[in-house]
């Protein structure tokens, strides 16, 4: 499969069935496998053979989608989580523990801050915030002697800032630690993280992997690139013996090709025991066979109706990186050349009042706290998911009142364009 573009990967990659087998991947329904002899099993319990005994740490049909995504990421492995929360705190917690320190972009997921700033710190991991732009001199200071990783997204959700991953990537090796890139808006069809130097992927495949809105899940995919015995100090959990798993040396054991994910997935999945369902798991293939047809789509009806918007009188401000004159074009135009996502988000003139009266008369695009599925939907965050701040609070977040976010489906463009004018007219 490595021979082959990304677009066959996503159809094929991960299954290739044998012969009379089924062409599509099987759903293996089931919380526990089978054993001849306690021999047998009791190698997959040392590790010692691959195989599958419950379901609450491995199950196929995870396995065959995991594949996947790690062959369009360009990765050594990867593992499915029961959302993409659990991916993000399963990447974070597999190399930090009370004591740690984590450098952490400010322009990320509300989730994902949450998940950081206060739910982390009560188990004793410390986070410090830098902004997206910040200068190199900026980005080195926000390092202490506990830093164990730095976190940002490609593309932030719902900001839409631009992550410079390269910039990223160089200040956590000099540092000695990994760059975790989440990479649910772009996608591996339009941004492959591993390529600009980042060691862990994550991903809400909630999202376009899915594209539907049919599922909760997310994965962790690993370059394989981290030397996690050249800074074996910093890992203890990688690079010293694993007393919960008869002394396992992860990192010796499986290289670090393997050693993150089988980490993840015998120590975090075993006692936090977020795995994705064997059936979400095929409904995420059925995405993903997709999932390199639907982004251009995706792209082109977000483009289309960001520069509507850019020339609308009542629009006060347009966000969208591959709108010529955003703050993030260039940026865009390095990482994302082939476009980033379908997210827009834009400032109605007349704040509040304006907002709410323009999405009561979208007739198309739904008012949704999701996104990136194949039907649009917008939301006002002022008077949904940032109810309780103030105008003021609202303008200080960088949200201000008028702001609707817009997730551009798969429909036609013309019809999505000729929808807002006639909700814009109306305010
Ligand atoms: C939605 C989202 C998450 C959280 O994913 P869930 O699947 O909802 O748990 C994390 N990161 C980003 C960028 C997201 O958009």
């Amino acid at each position: 499969m490595s021979d082959y573009t990304i677009n066959t990967k996503c159809v094929q990659a991960g299954y290739t069935p044998g012969n009379g087998e089924p062409r599509q991947i099987p759903i293996y329904q089931s919380t526990t496998f089978k054993y001849n002899t306690s021999e047998d099993m009791g190698k997959l319990f040392d590790l010692e053979a691959s195989g599958y005994f419950y379901t609450r740490l491995q199950n196929p049909t995870n396995d065959l989608v995991a594949a996947k995504i790690a062959a369009l990421e360009g990765g050594t492995a990867a593992m499915l989580t029961s959302s993409g929360q659990a991916a993000n705190f399963f990447a974070l917690f597999n190399i930090c523990e009370c004591g740690s320190h984590i450098v952490s972009s400010s322009s990320i997921y509300g989730g994902t801050f949450n998940l950081i700033a206060v739910t982390m710190k009560k188990m004793g991991i410390d986070v410090t915030f830098i902004s997206p732009d910040a200068s190199e001199e900026e980005l080195n200071a926000a390092f202490q002697e506990n830093t164990r990783a730095v976190f940002g997204e490609t593309i932030a959700n719902p900001a839409l800032t631009v992550l410079d991953i390269e910039k990223f990537a160089k200040a956590a090796h000099a540092h000695g630690v990994p760059l975790i890139v989440d990479n649910t808006f772009p996608t591996p069809v339009n941004c492959r993280p591993f390529e600009w130097g980042a060691d862990i992927v994550t991903h809400s495949t909630t999202k376009y992997m899915d594209g539907h809105g049919v599922a909760v899940g997310g994965c962790i995919v690993d370059s394989g690139h981290f030397d996690w015995m050249a800074h074996a100090d910093k890992f203890p959990g990688l690079t010293t013996p694993d007393e919960s798993y008869h002394g396992i040396t992860y990192a010796e054991k499986f290289g670090n090709a393997g050693a993150f994910i089988t980490k993840a997935t015998s120590q975090l999945m075993r006692d936090f025991g977020s795995i994705q369902s064997p059936q979400n798991a095929f409904y995420l293939n059925l995405g993903l066979e997709s999932l390199h047809v639907r982004m251009p789509r995706h792209v082109e009806n977000g483009q289309a109706v960001a520069e509507f918007l850019a020339n609308h009188p009542k629009v006060a401000k347009v966000n969208y990186p591959g709108l010529p004159g955003d703050k993030y074009y260039d940026r865009a135009q390095k990482y994302l050349p082939q476009g980033g996502c379908g997210v827009v988000s834009f400032e109605v003139e007349g704040g509040r009042e304006a907002a709410l009266k323009f999405m009561k008369e979208l007739k198309l695009a739904a008012i949704e706290t999701h996104v990136a599925d194949a039907r649009t939907c917008c939301l006002n965050p002022a008077t949904s998911t940032h109810r309780q701040l103030t105008d003021q609070q609202l303008i200080d977040a960088g949200i201000p009142a008028g702001l609707v976010r817009m997730s551009c489906g798969l429909e036609d463009k013309a019809d999505l364009i000729a929808d807002l004018a006639q909700a814009l007219e109306k305010i």
